[in-house]
């Protein structure tokens, strides 16, 4: 903050305005979005790096706002959270990926695990689990083909509460997993009382692992405590074949990111399902 001249603060304060400006006409849209059709689905291949195929992939939100063109939900998602709106748009993700994997295996592709990002607030809802379970019975969605992201500010508070309802789902047969692990808490007590299934390793400690040892370490540590728990152990966000190869090193269940495939449109993702190769 030293050496910082009037003009800098009178910058400071029209980006402020402006980002401000954007954020309320972002909430004030969200409902228009949610009713107008502009949200969609696009799906990001997760690949075994020891079978080389296509073993899962991950459902993301794109919004085509009609003013702003693409937002991104790292943008818009806490927005909505902060109006209560993610409950609303969660529960929408929740139903189009329900209706989607019904109308692949209508058409006949072999279905791949899709993972859902569930939102601390979405899930804490009192009527979230009703929800969810109806648009499974809707779609006529196996549990098997759905897994869900959760992330460590859920448990905030929340553990009996959350370990519950995780626990009736993993009987039906959803399979849970911790995003962002290595950012945030990352308590180990609670990861040893809940019985997860799958760990993905936060892309900020997977950006730069060729070159800086304490990430490589802080890694091979994460994924020897999720083998050591029974999990899987997956990597987000890698983006070349040096981090792929560190990584495979490690001997890591499922690797995602760029250098694979970015999240592909339902057109894109239905050809990766026949296949179930990189191409
Ligand atoms: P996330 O759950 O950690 O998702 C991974 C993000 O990393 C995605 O960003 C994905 O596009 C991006 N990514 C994938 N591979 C790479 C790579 O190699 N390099 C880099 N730099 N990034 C990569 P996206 O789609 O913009 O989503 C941002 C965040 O918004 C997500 O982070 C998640 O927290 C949230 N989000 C996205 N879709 C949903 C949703 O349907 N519901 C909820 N509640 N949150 C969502
Ligand atoms: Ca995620
Ligand atoms: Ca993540
Ligand atoms: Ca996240």
């Amino acid at each position: 903050v030293k050496n910082r001249s009037k003009n800098d603060y009178e910058f400071f304060d029209r980006e402020m305005k402006i980002s401000n400006q954007r954020a309320f006409q972002i909430k004030n849209d969200l409902r228009m979005g949610l009713e107008n059709n502009q949200f969609y689905m696009v799906y990001q291949p997760k690949v075994s790096p020891e079978e080389g195929i296509v073993t899962s992939c991950e459902a993301l939100i794109r919004w085509k706002h009609p003013d702003f063109q693409e937002i991104s939900p790292g943008e818009f998602i806490p927005l909505a959270e902060e109006l209560g709106m993610i409950n609303d748009i969660g529960d929408w993700v929740i139903e189009n990926v329900c209706r989607q994997l019904q109308q692949w295996e209508s058409l006949g592709y072999d279905l791949l695990p899709v993972s859902i990002n569930l939102s601390s607030s979405q899930f804490l809802q009192v009527n979230f689990t009703e929800k969810f379970w109806s648009h499974l019975q809707t779609y006529r969605v196996h549990p098997a083909w759905i897994q869900i992201e959760i992330t460590e500010s859920l448990f905030i508070d929340n553990m009996k509460y959350v370990q519950q309802i995780l626990e009736t789902m993993k009987e039906q047969g959803i399979k849970v997993a911790l995003d962002d692990f290595g950012t945030g808490y990352s308590s180990l007590a609670y990861l040893q009382k809940l019985d997860l299934d799958i760990l993905k390793i936060d892309k900020s400690l997977i950006r730069g692992i060729s070159n800086v040892s304490t990430k490589k370490e802080i890694a091979t540590t994460i994924v020897q405590l999720g083998k050591s728990l029974g999990m899987k152990v997956v990597a987000e966000g890698v983006e070349n074949k040096d981090e792929m190869e560190i990584l495979c090193r490690y001997d890591i269940d499922e690797i995602q990111g760029y250098y694979y495939s970015k999240p592909l449109t339902v057109p894109a993702m239905s050809e990766i399902l026949k296949t179930k190769k990189i191409v």
